[in-house]
């Protein structure tokens, strides 16, 4: 089994989900008392939320470097970063190692596309949904992206920071999250990523008419898969 390296915190929220679901997937796999091999560096998600918030993203990205390069020498042999967003310096943070960096947005548009969905909604931080860096990813496999109108943005994006990322889970967000789902199916989505890494944490199949894509399921998943 290979060493998986997390580069997390972002928010430690869903790095947690991430540590669950690595080890109930390889005890799945392998039986037994097996679990899984990894390395976790957290960050604290203030400093990269403040850099994010000023556009410093090479400043994000150096930070992100020096914690690839922490997990490398603690002996990981692929990297995960555990947030969408911070995808956006995913070639900064590749650059710094000599294991594989394993896309979030890569292992997201696999799954869709073996659900056999063309045209995909996306739910994620404003950074996400708004710039090109995530959606061109997608793109890239054939997907059409389709996003929430400037309303929807800004009502996903700030239950995210103000909400999730802090451990608060609302019904009334929930139903926000599932008006904003309608719009997109009504939209002609066929499917819906939940792009963001805590988005998991308030939504699941029962709240949308199309199938849901849970971003932090589908790259632990992944990241096993390339571990065993
Ligand atoms: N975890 C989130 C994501 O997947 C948002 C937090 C962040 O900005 O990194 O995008």
């Amino acid at each position: 089994m290979k060493t998986i390296g997390l580069l997390g915190g972002m928010s430690w929220e869903s790095t947690a989900a991430y540590y669950r679901l690595l080890n109930e997937l390889v005890r799945e796999r392998l039986g037994g008392l097996h679990s899984a091999k990894c390395v976790l560096y957290s960050v604290d998600f203030a400093e990269v939320e403040r850099l994010q918030a000023a556009g410093e993203w090479a400043a994000a990205g150096e930070l992100l470097a020096g914690a690839a390069r922490d997990v490398r020498a603690a002996g990981a042999e692929l990297l995960l970063i555990c947030t969408n967003t911070m995808h956006k310096v995913a070639e900064q943070v590749a650059g710094a190692v000599d294991i594989p960096l394993l896309h979030l947005g890569d292992a997201t548009a696999e799954a869709v596309l073996a659900a056999g969905v063309r045209r995909v909604g996306l739910l994620g931080t404003a950074f996400t949904m708004e710039q090109d860096f995530y959606r061109e990813r997608l793109a890239s496999h054939g997907l059409e992206v389709i996003v929430p109108d400037a309303r929807g943005r800004e009502l996903v994006h700030r239950v995210i920071y103000q909400e999730l990322c802090v451990g608060v889970v609302r019904e009334e967000s929930r139903a926000g999250y599932r008006e904003v789902i309608a719009d997109l199916v009504a939209a002609g989505a066929e499917g819906v990523i939940l792009g963001c890494t805590e988005i998991e944490l308030l939504i699941g199949a029962a709240d949308s008419p199309v199938p849901v894509f849970p971003t932090t399921r589908i790259h632990a998943e992944a990241a096993v898969t390339a571990a065993l």
